[in-house]
C-alpha cells in the first residue's frame, strides 16, 4: 500500500478507522430509532451545562474520531427536542423516513453540485422530474410546470414574491422597485405565515406593503374584506400585485377559499400564490384533494416535503405553472460556470433559475422515500395522521376540553372549559409547562386570530399511535387536576 499523504490522512482518515466509524454510525442511528420512545422528549433548557460540555473540546489538541462521534451524539441525545418522538405533538416537524436518512448520507458523500446541469445531470434531472410530478399532483398541466427545490417554505415564499413582482412589473429585475410608479401591495390573511412579512421586507417592499386581511369564524381569509381592501388601496394609489392564500395555517390548519381567491386575482390582475407548505400534502390523498380545491389555479405554490412527507430538513418546493418566470426572475450570465455544448440542448442551470447558487441535492430524500413508499403509501400515512387528529379531537371533547378549530387537517387547538380561567394565557401556559415537565408529551401554545390563546397539538409523525394520544390526554387531564387543586 502506498503511504498516505498527510492531508488525506487527516481528513479522510485511515481505512480501519473509517470502518469502525461507519459501523458505529449505523448502530447509533438504529439505537436512536428503536429507543426513541423511551427517551426524554425535550431537554432541560439551561445553557450552562451545554456551554460547559462544549468547552471540554480543545481545538488545539486532536480528538480521536470515534470520541468525536460519541461527543456529537451526546449533544443530540441530551440537548434537543426529539421531534421524532411519538408523543411530540409540536410543530410540523416529522420523524424522518429511513430512506430519507440514507439519501442525506449519500448526498453528503457524493456531494454533487446542482447549480449547473452539466455538473450533475443525473441529480438535476431527478429534481426536475419531482417538480413535474408534484406539480401534476396539484393539478398543473405537465407542459407548463416549472419549479425549484428550496431550503424550505420561507425561501419558497420569498421566491413567490420575487416572481410575482417580476411578472407584474417586467422592469423590476433591472431597476428594482424604483421602476414602479406607485407602491405595490400584497394580501395575506391575518393567520398567514410570518415568512411572507419577512420576504416583503427583504424584497425591499417593506412589511407595510403586506395587507393582513381579517379571517372568518373558521380562520379563513374573508374574501369580502379582501375585495374591499383592494378597492381602498387602488383608490389610495397603491398597486395590488399579489394575493397569498394559505393552505393549512400554522396555528389552526385553516385553508383559505382558493377558488374565490382565484376569481379575485383574475379580476384584479394579481398573482395568486398558494402557501401550502404543510397542507399541500392533501394533494396526495384522493379523498382529501377537495380540501384544497382551486390550488391548480394558483400561479405558484409553496410545498414543504419536510413538513408532512417525513423527510429531514430542509426540503421545500416552489412550483409554478408559468414555465419561464423563474428564468425571467433569476437569470444571470456567469462566464466561469461550465456550460453544456451545444447550447441548443434545453436544460436548466439552477443558478440562473433560483435564489441559490451552490446547491445541494435536496430532492434525493424525497425521491427515495417516495420510490419506496409509493404515492399509495404516502396517501395511507397522511390518512392515518388525519384519522389520529380526529381521534384526538374526540378524546379532548370527551374530557371536556373545548376544541376551537374544526380543521380537517391533523391540528387541534383547544382550551379548558372546566376551569374559570381555562381560556387565559397564564392558565394554558401552566398546563403546557406541566405537560412538558412530566415528559409524557410535548405540546405548544399559540393564538388564534391574534387574540385567543389556545393549546395546540398536531400529528405529522408515523410513530404516533392511539396509545400516544391517550397518554397526551392523561397528561393534560392530570395537569388540569393540579391546577384546580391550586384554586383558592
Ligand atoms: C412552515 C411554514 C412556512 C415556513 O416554512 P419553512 O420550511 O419553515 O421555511 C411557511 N408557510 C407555512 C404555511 C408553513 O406551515
Amino acid at each position: 500500500m502506498k503511504p498516505k499523504e498527510d492531508s488525506e490522512l487527516l481528513l479522510l482518515l485511515d481505512e480501519e478507522t473509517r470502518e469502525v466509524l461507519w459501523r458505529n454510525l449505523g448502530e447509533i442511528i438504529e439505537n436512536y430509532t428503536t429507543g426513541i420512545r423511551d427517551m426524554r422528549i425535550g431537554p432541560i433548557l439551561d445553557p450552562a451545562p451545554i456551554r460547559a460540555a462544549l468547552e471540554l473540546v480543545n481545538f488545539d489538541r486532536a480528538m480521536k474520531p470515534c470520541e468525536a462521534l460519541e461527543y456529537a451524539v451526546k449533544i443530540f441525545m441530551e440537548y434537543q427536542v426529539h421531534t421524532a418522538h411519538p408523543r411530540f405533538f409540536g410543530q410540523f416537524d416529522p420523524a424522518p423516513a429511513t430512506m430519507g436518512i440514507i439519501a442525506e448520507t449519500l448526498v453528503a458523500a457524493f456531494n454533487p453540485q446542482l447549480s449547473v446541469w452539466s455538473q450533475s445531470p443525473g441529480p438535476v434531472e431527478l429534481e426536475s422530474l419531482l417538480v413535474s410530478v408534484f406539480g401534476e399532483k396539484f393539478g398543473y398541466k405537465r407542459a407548463a410546470i416549472d419549479g425549484t427545490f428550496t431550503y424550505g417554505g420561507a425561501e419558497a415564499n420569498h421566491t413567490a414574491l420575487l416572481t410575482a413582482l417580476t411578472y407584474k412589473f417586467p422592469r423590476f429585475r433591472e431597476t428594482g422597485l424604483r421602476a414602479i410608479d406607485a407602491d405595490p401591495v400584497l394580501y395575506v390573511s391575518s393567520e398567514a405565515h410570518h415568512s411572507v412579512l419577512k420576504a416583503a421586507s427583504s424584497c425591499g417592499l417593506g412589511k407595510e406593503a403586506v395587507r393582513e386581511i381579517e379571517v372568518d369564524q373558521k380562520f379563513r381569509m374573508d374574501v369580502r374584506a379582501l375585495s374591499d381592501q383592494i378597492a381602498r388601496d387602488k383608490k389610495d394609489g397603491f398597486i395590488p400585485f399579489l394575493v397569498v392564500g394559505t393552505v393549512g395555517t400554522t396555528s389552526a390548519g385553516a385553508v383559505d377559499p382558493l377558488l374565490q381567491l382565484a376569481e379575485v386575482a383574475g379580476r384584479e390582475g394579481l398573482w395568486l400564490h398558494a402557501d401550502a407548505a404543510w397542507g399541500g400534502a392533501c394533494a396526495l390523498v384522493p379523498e382529501m384533494q377537495g380540501l384544497i380545491a382551486g390550488i391548480e389555479r394558483a400561479d405558484s405554490i409553496t410545498f414543504d416535503p419536510h413538513k408532512w412527507l417525513s423527510v429531514s430538513r430542509g426540503a421545500g418546493l416552489y412550483l409554478t405553472r408559468h414555465k419561464n418566470i423563474l428564468t425571467q426572475t433569476f437569470d444571470v450570465a456567469a462566464a466561469y460556470m461550465p456550460r453544456i455544448k451545444p447550447s441548443t440542448v434545453e436544460v436548466i442551470d439552477q443558478f440562473r433559475h433560483s435564489m441559490a447558487w451552490s446547491r445541494r441535492f435536496t430532492g434525493l430524500k424525497v425521491f427515495l422515500t417516495l420510490a419506496v413508499a409509493g404515492w399509495e403509501g404516502y396517501a395511507r400515512v397522511i390518512r392515518a395522521h388525519t384519522a389520529m387528529g380526529d381521534y384526538l379531537r374526540q378524546q379532548l371533547e370527551r374530557s371536556r376540553w373545548e376544541v376551537l378549530n374544526d380543521a380537517a387537517l391533523a391540528v387541534v387547538c383547544f382550551v379548558d372549559k372546566t376551569h374559570p380561567d381555562g381560556s387565559t394565557e397564564d392558565y394554558l401556559d401552566a398546563i403546557r409547562d406541566e405537560v412538558l415537565a412530566t415528559n409524557r408529551a410535548w405540546i405548544s401554545i399559540t393564538r388564534l386570530a391574534k387574540t385567543m390563546p389556545v393549546l395546540r397539538a398536531c400529528i405529522v409523525n408515523y410513530r404516533t399511535s392511539r396509545r400516544d394520544v391517550d397518554e397526551l390526554l392523561g397528561a393534560l387531564n392530570a395537569a388540569r387536576e393540579k391546577q384546580s387543586n391550586k384554586m383558592p
